[in-house]
Parts: structure tokens; sequence; C-alpha cells
């Protein structure tokens, strides 16, 4: 059995293409990034072409933060399928989606299961106690 993990790899020109006119939603969601508002973002252990995170939500951190799906499926951006909880989402390209495309870039993911976000969660909940993170 072969046990590499086949991660897809996007490059930096593929999400500005993705994006296409969206430039604020970039500049949002490297925000977003930057603050460390991705938690438990992943290759999805049942489907190895979707990417899975979680973004906290930008006026309540503390809420139950937004679920993005990144379907890279297509070797072209614009055959890439994200979706997002949030009511930006359904476009495909709200901040939060953007801000896990790029820790994507940035980042060597792991495979996770849903249990795995969950305390992906869990874990972020706990931290809330200890730091007091700031909405961007
Ligand atoms: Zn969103």
């Amino acid at each position: 059995m072969n046990n590499i993990l086949t991660m897809p790899i996007i490059s930096l020109c593929d999400i500005i293409e993705y994006i296409n006119d969206g430039k604020r939603c970039l500049k949002e969601g490297e925000a977003l990034l930057n603050a460390g508002h991705v938690i438990g973002c992943g290759v999805n252990n049942q489907i190895k072409t979707e990417i899975v995170g979680l973004c906290l939500q930008t006026s309540n951190l503390k809420g139950a933060p937004h679920s993005v799906k990144i379907h890279l499926q297509s070797a072209t951006p614009k055959g890439w399928i994200c979706t997002c909880s949030c009511k930006a989402g359904a476009g495909g390209k709200c901040k939060h989606i953007i801000a896990c495309l790029l820790y994507l870039y940035r980042n060597y993911l792991d495979e996770l299961s849903c249990t795995d976000l969950e305390q992906a969660w869990g874990q972020q909940k706990k931290k809330f106690r200890i730091e007091n993170m700031q909405p961007v």
C-alpha cells in the first residue's frame, strides 16, 4: 500500500487567477491568515483532492467557525470549486476561502478527518481562555 500523501500543490499565480477581480478578498484573506484565524486546515482524508478548513468568524471569534471546502480536482484555477459556510461563501471567493488557499500555499498540509477538525476547534476554544485574540 502506498501511504505517500499526494498533496495538491497550488501556486500563488493560481490563487491570483482564481480570485480574478476580487483583490479585496485577497487582502482580507491574507489578514485573516496572518492573524491566525485559520484553524485545522488540511487534506480531507476521504477525498484527497479536497482541502477542508475552519476559519474563525471575523466579528465573533468565539462563535462556531466558518467551514471552508476547497475542491482542487482541476489543474486549472477555473475548475476549482470552493465553498464556505459564511454569507459570501456561496460565490466561492470569500475572505475565508482565500485565507485557506493562502494557508495551503504556505504550508504542508496533513490529512484530516472530521474528528480532527472538531478537535482543532476544541483546542482553539481552550486558547481563547488563555489568550485574548483580537478581531481583524
Ligand atoms: Zn467565508
